[in-house]
């Protein structure tokens, strides 16, 4: 995900980039390509990016394990300082170019926000119901009529010691 800035005039544009989930090393939780929709606005001292990611993942869900596929989206804000000499910058959001250098290279970040845009609890549906603990049949397709009030009951090993020790 490169961007050539050297190649664009002063001013505002947007363009489009993208490349494969497995170039950028995420093939394990997404497929395809992952899409940046990028505004630039350049100047002689900076160069702004506006970004908007986009990328298809597929997972498990967490209750039902049915594979679910969704597309999840992130936006982020680079800003790049032109410089005389070879800087090095820590802030993840803020770089420095040097004269020596002509791209940008988008990857890096492409792999960060991807990753953070995915959902912290892998669901197929917000309402997922699971599976029934006690059959294992899928509660979203339909109800099964397990009890489970006895498998919930922590107290029942107790329940049966104290059983025992009364008779
Ligand atoms: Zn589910
Ligand atoms: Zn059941």
């Amino acid at each position: 995900m490169i961007i050539k800035y050297t190649n664009f005039s002063d001013g505002l544009h947007e363009f489009k980039l993208s490349e494969s989930s497995k170039k950028l090393g995420l093939e394990d939780l997404f497929f395809g390509d992952i899409e940046v929709d990028c505004k630039m606005d350049k100047s002689p001292h900076q160069i702004v990016l506006d970004c908007s990611l986009t990328a298809s993942t597929k997972y498990d869900c967490d209750r039902c394990a049915k594979e679910t596929i969704k597309m999840v989206s992130n936006n982020f804000l680079l800003s790049f300082m032109f410089t005389k000499e070879k800087q090095e910058s820590d802030n993840f959001n803020f770089k420095m170019l040097s004269p020596e250098e002509d791209k940008i290279d988008l990857s890096a970040d492409a792999y960060e926000y991807a990753e953070l845009a995915l959902p912290m609890k892998k669901l197929c549906n917000e309402e997922c119901k699971g599976l029934c603990p006690k059959c294992g049949r899928n509660l979203n397709e339909k109800f099964c009529n397990c009890d489970l009030t006895i498998e919930n009951d922590i107290w029942a090993p107790l329940k049966s010691l104290k059983d025992k020790f009364n008779n």
